[in-house]
């Protein structure tokens, strides 16, 4: 098909008064002919209407016409519509050009001469795209639905939850640095502008978070890397630290590689006297300005690691949703 001499038919829509209101279509119409390898050239009211479609499709046959161009609407409406009535009329839908003379003419222009000159250039740009166009094939391929979402703050969350809740047979991957989500959102009292309660916002977003079956959160984590897979999916890598302190395991200061493991302000363990000298983190909720004891209770986990020993009053170690995280330990210093 490609190989013979091409056969193209121009159609330009008046769309009511929206283009012809300011377009010379007649004009239009009389240039198309000018152009190479335009061998029918016509203008009809609505383009789209039935009438408008069968215009088409008689003229494919009829006419033998290889190629298609219409000069109307924004593609984002119609392309799929044209090219339903080409691929209808026996020609390949990918041959078919579609030149937008109302969103990007009519309604952005008000001299007549200059918008009539404009549309027969993006005309004339169309007629020579089409004549170049090849005949392709559309084929489904397998893909991972899966989606990467980087960031816990307010938008990430929202974006985690949309994405879960759209695509019920994929995983949404959080990815947050911090130990918990939530974001600078958490740091506030009330939002602008309408004062409204940030947390009353936050929170019952974190907690859907957290529950969501298709939302698997790795907080206090990083991604690293993104790379192309063979299977052309994307493979992000990343860098999770520690959110269980076996304090069991670390008990003296030289088992944390950054010496700074210390005793813990929950510990109570004789096994603890061992771990005498106190160590400082930065402290997130104060934008790291000031400092903490390197081992915290955060009230967004609620992991426990199997046969970890955590520390602490009764009362914290065995609330639902407290765990011990260790931010100062690496992953195999416990
Ligand atoms: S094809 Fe587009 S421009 Fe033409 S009548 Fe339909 S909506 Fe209007």
């Amino acid at each position: 098909m490609t190989d013979e001499p091409p056969r193209i038919g121009v159609y330009v829509c008046d769309c009511g008064f929206n283009i012809l209101g300011v377009v010379d279509v007649p004009e239009v119409v009389r240039y198309a002919t000018t152009l190479d390898g335009v061998v029918v050239s016509k203008e009809y009211k609505y383009m789209c209407s039935d009438p408008g479609q069968d215009l088409i499709k008689t003229d494919v046959r009829e006419q033998r016409l290889n190629r298609v161009v219409v000069a109307s609407c924004t593609p984002t409406l119609h392309e799929r519509t044209f090219r339903r009535v080409v691929s209808d009329a026996g020609l390949n839908p990918f041959l078919f050009h579609m030149v937008n003379i109302r969103e990007g003419v009519s309604w952005v222009t008000e001299d007549r001469t200059k918008a009539t000159e404009k549309a027969k250039a993006l005309l004339r740009a169309g007629v020579r795209r089409v004549t170049l166009q090849e005949p392709l094939e559309a084929r489904s391929e397998p893909v991972c639905p899966n989606v990467l979402v980087i960031g816990g703050g307010i938008a990430g969350m929202h974006a985690a939850l949309s994405l879960a809740n759209a695509n019920a047979g994929a995983k949404v991957h959080l990815v947050e640095r911090e130990p918990s989500i939530g974001g600078n959102m958490a740091r506030f009292d009330k939002t602008f502008p309408t004062l409204d309660c940030a947390s009353c916002i936050l929170t019952p977003k974190m907690t859907e978070v957290k529950i969501h079956p298709n939302i698997h959160l790795h907080s206090y984590a990083e991604v690293v890397s993104v790379e192309a897979s063979c299977s052309e999916a994307l493979c992000a890598r990343t860098r999770e630290r520690p959110l269980i302190c076996s304090l069991a395991r670390a008990t003296s200061a030289a088992s944390c590689p950054n010496r700074r493991m210390v005793r813990s302000r929950f510990e109570t363990s004789s096994s603890m006297a061992a771990m005498a000298t106190r160590a400082e983190t930065p402290e997130d909720w104060s934008t790291r300005s000031l400092s903490r004891a390197a081992i915290e209770i955060s009230s967004m986990r609620c992991r426990t690691a199997p046969g970890t020993t955590t520390s602490g009053p009764p009362s914290r170690s065995t609330h639902a949703s407290c765990a011990v995280i260790c931010a100062a330990s690496s992953a195999d210093g416990g």
